[in-house]
């Protein structure tokens, strides 16, 4: 959107409900005050052009924001909403098991498509890899294949099931 001189800026002014009016003639000290000045200062940016992103963390996360903020959204006033992953907590749920299955998590082949096409510049793959090794640290859950693998790199320092001493041994044979 390209940017507004003052004059459009004034006559674009956003209407005021009976909220806005109460807070405009009550918040006038304080913190109060510094609240109307960042409302301001809100509404400004947004008549400039610019985007908003709510960042909320702890008991807010669990408000179902998107329903909450859906008519401010819908009216371009936020661009993106940031939440911490409490609300996944909190409903007794959690991100492995619930919402992603061990499954869908193994038929990852790390290609890294979805990093290189993310619109919004994440990464993926490294919570894929990071919720991979939790099932194996935290919960032992590997396939059986794999087992044998990793005792012998617990034990031999190496994927396969020869002692680290007989790594040479090959050479008397040669
Ligand atoms: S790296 Fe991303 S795109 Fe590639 S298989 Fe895994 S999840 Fe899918």
């Amino acid at each position: 959107m390209a940017k507004k001189n003052y004059f459009c800026i004034k006559s674009e002014k956003m209407s005021k409900g009976p909220i806005s009016q109460f807070i405009e003639h009550h918040y006038r000290h304080f913190n109060a005050a510094a609240l109307v000045d960042a409302a301001k200062g809100y509404e400004t940016h947004l008549l400039e052009g610019g985007k908003m992103l709510v960042s909320l963390a702890g008991a807010m996360s669990t408000a179902e924001l998107g329903i909450s903020l859906a008519e401010m959204i819908r009216q371009d006033k936020i661009a993106i909403i940031s939440c911490t992953g409490a609300n996944l907590e909190e409903d007794g749920k959690s991100l492995l098991h619930d919402y992603i299955s061990v499954e869908e998590l193994r038929a990852c082949t790390t290609c890294n498509a979805c990093v290189e096409e993310c619109p919004v510049s994440i990464s993926p793959l490294d919570i894929i890899v990071e919720l991979r090794r939790s099932l194996v640290m935290e919960e032992s859950n590997a396939p059986a294949e794999w087992n044998g693998m990793f005792s012998n790199i617990e034990n031999n320092f190496a994927p396969w099931k020869f002692s680290p001493d007989d790594r040479d041994a090959w050479t008397n044979q040669a």
